[in-house]
This record gives C-alpha cells, structure tokens and sequence, in this order.
C-alpha cells in the first residue's frame, strides 16, 4: 500500500501484535493463536509493512510497545529477528519508553536480560489474579507463585513494571480483590485493572455469559479507586492507576490520539489522520491483504479526540472541543467532570460512569 504521509518527519510510537499464545484464556476474544508455525511468515510480513512506512526514510519512534498475544512465547532468536525489523526500519534512539507484554510462566532471567540489552523500560505482565482459584476460573495458564516469581524477577532487574488484573471474576470477594491489588503494589509502579467481560466467542461464554458481570463489577472498581490511591497509585485514566511519573507514555500517545502505527493482523495504525485497518487473521496478514484505509473528516477527528482524552485525569484541551461536547458536558452532573477554563476532564465518579457519559457525547455530536 502506498502511505502517503511523511511521517520521517516526527516522531511517533510503534506497537507490534504479536499474535501467538501458548493457550486460549477462557475470557479471550483478542485475535491470537497457539499454532507457531506461522512465526516465520508473521516475521515477513511484519518485515514487509515496516517497509511500506520507512521508505522515504527511517521514522523517529517516541515509544515502543510489543503486545500481543503473548510476546514471551516468541524464542530468543525470533525476538533477535523482531528487533533487527525495528532498527532496520525505525530510529530508536529517541525512545523515552519500550515496553513488552510477558505472561508470569514464561518470562525467565534470560528474557529479562535481552530486553535489557534492547534497551526495553518497562514489562507489562499478565497476572489477572493473585488468587489461584480465580486463575483457573480464567483459564489462565499460570499459578500465582509463578505469577509472584514474575513481578520479583522484574523488580530486581530495575526494569519498571506494570500489572493487569482483572476484576468480576466469578467467585471473586472483596477480599481476594484486595489481596490481588496489595500483592502487585508490592512489586508493580503501574497496575491496570480490566473487568471481566465475555464476548459470545469466548471459551468462558457459554457457563458464564448470561451472569451481570457490570452489576457486579462495580463494587470492585470502586475498591480499586479508594485503595490504589491510598497506596501513592493515580488513577490516570479509567482503568490505569500509576505512582507518580510511571504512567504508560505509549497508552498515552494513543489516547491523545497522536500517530501511533499499529503492525500485525487485526492492528490499527492511526497516522496523520487515516486509520488503516489490518486484515484479521495472520493468513490473510502473510498473504498481503491490504489495510482497509479510511480518511477521517475533521469532525470526525475531532470527537474521537475528545472521546479518547476524556479517558484520562488530564482530559480534553476545550479549544479542541465541538461546541457540541461541550454542551452534552453542560448538560451532565458537574460532579462527573473536572473543568477548569482551559480543560475538561472525566472526575473518578465520571470514570466510574464512563459508558454513560461517552453515549451521551455521541449522542450530542451524531445530532
Ligand atoms: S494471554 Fe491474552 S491474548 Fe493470549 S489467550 Fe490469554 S487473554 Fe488471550
């Protein structure tokens, strides 16, 4: 595809699907698959859209995050392959942040090692639960003594960590909830806490998808807005919390709805004001099915913009607001919102409610 920007030009982030797993979570609709057969061609075509972005010269990255899937079932020498696609097609030299998923089983010493002789910042580990019970109940591959000698592996090699956990679990009280967030804290300078939501895909939807997981999420995320932070842990977004100077740069570059390219199957890059849209499987990803390219309007710019700020605690410049956000905002409790005459921002009440408000925006602008 011919990529008509000149993105050499600036800076911008770069995230990398990796989209292999050991085993299917049973709460997984993320595109990813367990046979690794295909690492090669994946590594080709990964290889091939690098290319199509860096032919009018390497781009300056700003950030990196490798995702996935689970980028630690990749061998070391498949990661030496990925690395050198990076570096043959980008300059990291500007990167302030490098970040890579792990899963708790499969990140050992010698993983840890080569991201820091990549230069990586940052691991971001799957731990979803400190609660062995509830692992299971996720399908979850690892135990949370695997999952412990993770976050105490990343802590001592001074590299920074960031935890997703995951709350509404069938099964889960209060307590396990708090014993899961106390036990990260310990280790983690970043925590990410998703509620457990099924789509009809997932393995777990047949036993599980008709129980009120939102009704019973709430609870859990209030938990985490009273005790995170309590413990120095800012919640920056809906579902992100950090110690101070540790939010995820990448997360947002994205939610600030700056160029960030997306390589892989199902990725979507979004680049001086296109979204390209990947096929979604790794099939049609090798075979070199083009992106789909959709070129957004102004407008169209302008209220995903204030949808993706308005995420997080330091939300929406109002001279880049649609007069008719601004008044959907008017007409909503004040106390979900944060104004001040230069911003607008989500409150925690108005994260809690964050569904809400974000129907009521579009609602107005669709108008
Ligand atoms: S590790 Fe993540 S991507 Fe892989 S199956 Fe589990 S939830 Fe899905």
């Amino acid at each position: 595809m011919i990529r008509d920007f000149t993105l050499h030009t600036k800076h911008c982030s770069l995230y990398i699907h990796v989209p292999f797993c050991e085993r299917k979570c049973g709460y997984c609709s993320f595109y990813s698959i367990t046979d690794k057969r295909g690492v090669n061609s994946w590594l080709e075509a990964v290889k091939r859209e690098a290319e199509s972005y860096s032919r009018h010269g390497r781009i300056n990255l700003s950030t990196l995050y490798i995702g996935g899937g689970t980028p630690t079932v990749l061998t070391l020498s498949e990661w030496e392959s990925l690395m050198s696609i990076i570096r043959d097609n980008f300059d990291t030299s500007s990167i302030t942040e490098a970040t890579t998923e792990a899963n708790p089983n499969s990140l050992t010493p010698e993983y840890i090692a080569f991201f820091q002789d990549n230069n990586f910042t940052r691991i971001s580990l799957g731990v979803q639960s400190m609660n062995d019970t509830e692992l299971l109940t996720l399908g979850r591959i690892h135990d949370s003594e695997s999952a412990r000698n993770a976050m105490s592996l990343v802590k001592s090699s001074g590299l920074n960590l960031s935890c997703d956990l995951i709350f509404a679990i069938p099964g889960q009280t209060l307590r396990s909830w708090d014993y899961s967030l106390r036990s990260v804290m310990d280790y983690a300078n970043h925590i990410s806490c998703y509620q457990l939501t099924l789509e009809p895909d997932a393995p777990m939807f047949e036993k599980y998808g008709g129980d009120d997981l939102n009704g019973v999420g709430y609870k859990f995320y209030r938990y985490a807005q009273y005790i995170l932070p309590r413990h120095n842990f800012t919640q920056y977004e809906i579902s992100n919390f950090a110690a101070s100077g540790h939010e995820c740069k990448h997360n947002l570059a994205y939610w600030n709805h700056s160029d960030v390219i997306v390589l892989g199957p199902s990725a979507v890059s979004y680049v001086d004001g296109v979204r390209y849209t990947n096929p979604k499987t790794l099939a049609e990803y090798s075979a070199g099915i083009e992106p789909v390219r959709e070129k957004l309007s102004p407008r169209e710019s302008e209220i995903e913009l204030a949808i993706l700020s308005l995420r997080t605690r330091f939300g929406v410049l109002r001279k880049n607001l649609l007069p008719e956000i601004e008044r959907a905002v008017s007409e909503m409790p004040p106390d979900l919102f944060v104004i001040t005459p230069e911003r607008i921002a989500l409150s925690p009440r108005g994260m809690r409610l964050g569904n809400y408000i974000w129907s009521e925006i579009m609602l107005y602008a669709e108008s």
